[in-house]
């Protein structure tokens, strides 16, 4: 009998996921000797046997546990080295940890069917968890990762845990947050000036407070939600008022997918969205008639929509059996509170009561939120948070020198680089607010210990006004390279699209508004560039918005604004006194941002005039676009005498008042408006793309986040014979800046000489 010894080398996510537990137990199953370990860049297995079983273990490597996902598996032959048994090494300390640490996961199967089952020890038991699922990254203090060093130290394992801990066989060997009703953490039901409700069960508690239409804030895996049933429009008015949260619209939490399809209508894309063991908030339409409050999501044909994702979840909602709202604790603007104290004392005048359990967390993290494209065929990424932090982005080539992107000021991530990985930081939130920027802080720290990176760089947005901006200003010993707020958007779809360090492109970065090096504000922009740079070819023709940042908050200004600039009297007292102070150019800042033209024909509609949420009058008038038809578009002109360029939107706007007048039905005029903009893209990205002999046009920037615009400029691209990109896993709104960040901060400091 031959012997052989092979080694493999296996990249991906492949540790914390109880992978090394499984290639043990591939090992016994074929009867083979050798050794498994964790290294910087992955798994190494060094396996020796008879031939045939070497070849079994090989064909048996590439079917990994669920929550592992392997990229590369490089295999070769070696010279026998004798080893008399399989074991597993202890990972080398100091090494590069980033990979060590997984985002949290869902309930496995295994644990979901342990949950329910009467003769198991962990029956009911809310914080079930084993190699395969549970919390990772929001209970890690430091890296790399065990139990020591996350939240989980303070609960000392009893026997029969520590037994499972230690066994290579078991499901739970070395699960850090192993845990049962023994020796884990609990639940506690508290009413909102904290006293303790006792219950049998504060699960089945909770579920009937939940239908006598109380508020309950959960904690849960990275923070509180507040919770209350779906059903109701006095309950969820109720929650609307006391959160100061008139309009966005709120999450809804399905028992399943069958019951999620009573209320929204998915598609099997989604559906599997909706069950990934990421667990995000899926964006998905709206059924009429259903039994969902209508003020879950007013003016709006679509709804977030999320299934149970924590033991916790699965148990209330099976005694529920009902859709809950299911909205991030916080209070508007703030961070998601992910503390018992914090809690109580800003949520208790929000929730009834609040149930809570002891296992700190220690990484805040709000819920991701996706929608799927139909057109591009793929998901999109709203927020990229829970389930998918820590995982890097790759980047097509290395860098060399680590870089801390500190990314924009709303909708905050940050990123940091090491060799080929850019990995960005959870959602963030406004910075505005003192406790978000100690979260960013403390965050920003923690991300370069579990990347074992220090940084050389620290690449910042050109506003000198942005939280990120001071701060960056202020570190000392280090680069620092302020980045053009649209380049980095550019170059974050350029890497999210793994292009080569060369490769030169033209690109359509629309946004609600971004600094511009001449110092106004931008945002409809069309460049020619690559990574290094780029050229502002042409862009909107700018408009002001009268009364500054209360512009963004009332789009009838912009409207007034932009009426004014084409000669038409202002109607009202209030568009009078407005018109005259912009005049006078007084608070009247300019800008050529394609989030506040499409704003300012929302108010042109009469759809929304004022705002009360981000982009609401965006998504108001998407909504309504896509209840509408029309083939025609509307007339513009592309003036290209001087360079830039200058989109002219006049003739839109006066096509659509002449529309308006004809009384044409709304829902037309907001679809021909949307099909006007992506031709708008099309024919400026075409002309550019020609006089520079490329095909690629990147589209970037958060009005991107409008799946109607982008799906109408993505076919009229690609009828052009052009190649469109657009992001796969970072966000095209501001939450994917800092990746844009750190590239172009990298390759100009690496080109140029000193
Ligand atoms: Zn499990
Ligand atoms: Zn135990
Ligand atoms: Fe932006």
């Amino acid at each position: 009998m031959s012997i052989v010894r092979k080694h493999f080398s296996v990249t991906g996510t492949v540790q914390g996921v109880g992978f090394r537990p499984f290639v043990y137990r591939l090992a016994q199953k074929y009867g083979l000797f050798g050794l498994v370990y964790n290294t910087t860049q992955g798994v190494e297995i060094d396996i020796e046997g008879p031939i045939r079983e070497i070849r079994a273990f090989g064909q048996a490597l590439q079917t990994p546990p669920p929550s592992a996902h392997i990229e590369n598996i490089i295999a070769r032959l070696l010279p026998p080295k004798k080893y008399r048994v399989f074991r597993i090494m202890e990972s080398a300390r100091g090494a590069n940890t980033t990979l060590a640490i997984p985002p949290d996961l869902d309930v496995c199967k295994d644990c979901a069917r342990e949950l329910f089952d009467k003769n198991d020890r962990r029956f009911r038991y809310p914080f079930i968890n084993c190699t395969n699922c549970g919390p990772r990254f929001t209970i890690v203090e430091s890296a790399p990762y065990d139990r020591a060093r996350t939240t989980m130290r303070r609960f000392r394992m009893c026997k029969a845990c520590a037994k499972e801990y230690k066994d290579p066989t078991n499901r739970r060997f070395h699960a850090e947050p192993n845990a049962c009703p023994v020796c884990g953490p609990q639940l506690t039901l508290l009413s909102a000036h904290g006293t303790k409700i006792s219950a049998r069960d504060p699960v089945v508690k909770t579920a009937a407070l939940v239908r006598k239409g109380h508020i309950i804030a959960i904690l849960g895996v990275g923070g509180f939600h507040l919770v209350c049933r779906a059903d109701s429009a006095q309950t969820v008015a109720k929650l609307r008022v006391r959160k100061h949260r008139p309009h966005k619209p709120l999450a809804v939490m399905a028992c399943d997918i069958a019951h999620a399809k009573k209320f929204a209508r998915i598609s099997s894309d989604e559906a599997r969205l909706l069950q990934s063991s990421q667990k995000p908030i899926v964006i998905v339409s709206k059924r009429k008639n259903s039994i969902l409050a209508g003020t879950i999501a007013p003016q709006n044909n679509k709804i977030g929509v999320m299934l149970p994702y924590t033991p916790l979840h699965h148990l209330l909602m099976q005694e529920l059996n009902m859709p809950i709202v299911a909205t991030s604790g916080n209070r508007s603007g703030d961070p998601i509170i992910c503390d018992t104290n914090d809690g109580f004392r800003k949520l208790s005048g929000i929730a009834d009561y609040f149930l809570v359990h002891d296992r700190p967390i220690s990484n805040r993290c709000d819920d991701s939120v996706l929608s799927w494209h139909s057109v591009l065929k793929r998901e999109i990424f709203m927020r990229r948070s829970r389930g998918f932090v820590p995982l890097s982005v790759r980047s097509p080539f290395s860098f060399q020198k680590s870089v801390l992107a500190t990314g924009g000021q709303m909708k905050s991530v940050f990123a940091v680089t090491q060799g080929t990985n850019a990995v960005m930081s959870q959602h963030i939130g406004e910075l505005e607010h003192a406790d978000t920027a100690e979260f960013f802080e403390k965050n920003a720290e923690l991300f370069e210990k579990l990347l074992d990176a220090k940084p050389a760089i620290i690449a910042h947005d050109m506003h000198s006004d942005y939280f990120t901006t001071r701060w960056a200003l202020k570190q000392k010993n280090i680069q620092k390279v302020a980045v053009q707020h649209h380049h980095a958007h550019f170059a974050s779809c350029l890497l999210d699209n793994k292009m080569p360090r060369n490769t030169k492109a033209v690109g359509v970065v629309w946004d609600g508004t971004g600094y511009g090096t001449d110092s106004t504000v931008w945002g409809g922009e069309f460049f020619y560039g690559d990574y290094g740079g780029v050229e502002r070819i042409a862009h909107l023709r700018p408009f002001t918005l009268p009364g500054g940042e209360v512009a963004i908050r009332e789009p009838w200004r912009i409207a007034a604004g932009i009426l004014d600039d084409m000669g038409i009297a202002p109607k009202s007292d209030l568009e009078r006194s407005v018109v005259a102070a912009k005049r006078k150019h007084i608070n009247a800042p300019l800008c050529s941002s394609a989030g506040r033209l499409f704003d300012a024909v929302s108010a042109l509609l009469g759809v929304c005039t004022r705002t009360t949420y981000e982009a609401q009058a965006a998504i108001e008038l998407e909504s309504l676009a896509t209840r509408g038809t029309s083939t025609r578009t509307y007339p513009f002109a592309i003036d290209t005498i001087n360079t830039p360029w200058q989109i002219d939107f006049h003739p839109i706007i006066a096509a659509i008042r002449a529309d308006l007048r004809r009384g044409i039905k709304k829902e037309t005029i907001a679809y021909r408006f949307h099909l006007t903009m992506a031709e708008v893209i099309a024919q400026t990205a075409s002309r550019i793309a020609r006089r520079q002999k490329t095909s690629i046009v990147a589209l970037s920037g958060g009005v991107f986040q409008n799946s109607l615009l982008l799906g109408l400029a993505w076919r009229k691209l690609e009828a052009r014979k052009l190649v469109p990109l657009f992001h796969q896993q970072v966000p095209s709104n501001d939450g994917g800046l800092a990746v844009g960040q750190a590239v172009i901060s990298y390759v100009s400091r690496s080109t140029r000489k000193n």
